[in-house]
């Protein structure tokens, strides 16, 4: 069969790109290796899909960890607020959230993938699935088509490689696309996790799984030396922390591991607060509490689930009452609000982060239309590149921008 051409995989980045091909009059088949669409995107922001970011392009910008002259070029033809009207066309109504983050007024990220597979039918788009691409064909340095691992050839002069990272590999993004770019002489910048969870040895911090805290600041150290400090909301899980702050730090996490110290975490229950003003916050506390146990007062003070395991931290018996709590044992309790330390396993592995950092050189890829600058006919698009952001809508704006930009050149 074929084809102008060949999109490989279909997540937001190969979705758009086929679309914008196909209102370019292009001939597109759009290759799955799964039997559905938009796998990941389906599980984005919890199932609701935080699709991009309200801010300007400048804050926007920022939230990249590197490659931002790169997507400054495709942000100018493709950003936040065309990607909302490409939706709006289909009756979707959005909503902006806290720190810019929007979402559809669904809460329901199908909303999302039922408009671009309705825009792919309708812009006749041939979608094949459960066809995983193995290589593209190249002969006398032109490109020829795709063969896929079932030994089936598909014949094209442009083809996209929007085979996503390495993270979640259940959604299909196994990291084919850097194979295959390897393949035809790309350079792969080195792979790690971005936007991860952060195992922690202590065993007791299992039982504050589900315990959201929303203001703490976490400080990261290997060995004495203090490496980072974050600020935000976080959640405690069966195997240690999680959350935008977790996300926030979990690279410099990653990189404190590799020099082979303990690492440690410390959190600050109470930033906004110094010694002086917790000391006269936990006196008042104490004062307005005169006959009750220490651990019914700390309910005003710590989320309920998490009192036990503090005061066995800080070495306090919680049936104490407050009036028998002693000057040392007050800088106890300062000390496991400003300082809970916790030691951090070795293990971040790539499929448990969010975002794959690392990928193709976008030295090697032409801002201006995603082509690749080694090889003539081959794009690229989305999380396969060497692009990565914080959590807030970037990086799902990141790859509809470049398969936008993709799917109008390709
Ligand atoms: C749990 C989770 C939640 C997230 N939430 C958000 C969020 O709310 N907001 C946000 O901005 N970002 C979020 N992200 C990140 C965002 O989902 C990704 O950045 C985005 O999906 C990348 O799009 P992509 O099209 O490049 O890759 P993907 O979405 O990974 O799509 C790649 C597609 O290619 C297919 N494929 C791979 N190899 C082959 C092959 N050889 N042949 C054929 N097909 C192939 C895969 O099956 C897949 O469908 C989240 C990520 C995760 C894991």
């Amino acid at each position: 069969m074929s084809f102008d051409t060949i999109i490989i995989g279909a997540g937001p980045a190969g979705m758009m790109a086929a679309i914008r091909a196909a209102e370019r009059n292009r001939k597109v088949l759009l290759i799955e290796r799964n039997n559905i669409l938009g796998r990941k995107l389906l599980i984005s922001g919890n199932g609701r899909c935080n699709l991009t970011n309200s801010c300007d392009i400048e804050d926007f910008l920022g939230k990249f960890s590197e490659s931002r002259d790169f997507l400054r070029n495709t942000f100018a033809k493709f950003f936040n607020i065309d990607l909302l009207l490409f939706f709006k066309d289909s009756h979707i109504k959005f909503k902006t959230e806290q720190n810019g983050c929007v979402f559809p007024q669904s809460d329901d990220s199908s909303d999302i993938l039922d408009v671009l597979k309705l825009k792919l039918k309708n812009k006749n788009i041939k979608v094949l699935l459960g066809e995983r691409v193995c290589k593209i064909i190249v002969r006398n340095k032109k490109i020829e088509g795709a063969l896929t691992y079932s030994r089936k050839h598909f014949a094209a002069e442009h083809i996209a490689i929007t085979t996503g990272g390495l993270s979640y590999p259940e959604t299909g993004s196994t990291g084919d696309g850097y194979k295959i770019a390897r393949r035809l002489g790309h350079e792969i910048v080195p792979l790690k996790p971005a936007l991860s969870p952060i195992h922690i040895k202590e065993r007791f911090i299992r039982d504050w799984q589900g315990i959201s805290l929303v203001d703490v600041s976490l400080t990261l150290f290997a060995g004495n030396e203090k490496i980072d400090e974050r600020s935000g909301e976080m959640i405690f899980t069966h195997f240690g922390l999680s959350g935008p702050v977790v996300f926030d730090i979990s690279a410099s996490v990653y990189d404190a591991l590799k020099l082979k110290k303990e690492v440690t975490i410390a959190i600050n229950f109470k930033p906004a607060l110094d010694h002086k003003g917790l000391n006269t916050i936990l006196l008042s506390e104490f004062k307005k509490n005169p006959g009750k146990t220490i651990k019914n007062t700390f309910k005003n003070l710590l989320p309920q689930g998490v009192i036990r395991q503090f005061l066995g931290y800080c070495d306090i018996n919680g049936d104490k009452n407050t009036s028998q709590i002693t000057t040392e044992e007050r800088k106890r309790l300062a000390k496991g609000f400003f300082d809970l330390r916790l030691t951090v396993k070795d293990e971040m592995p790539i499929k448990g982060s969010i975002i794959t950092r690392g990928g193709v050189n976008t030295k090697e890829i032409n801002p201006k239309t995603m082509e690749s600058r080694l090889m003539k006919g081959v794009f690229f698009a989305g999380e396969v590149i060497n692009i990565d952001a914080k959590t807030g809508g970037y990086n799902m704006q990141a790859a509809f921008s470049t398969g936008w930009v993709c799917g109008d050149n390709i």
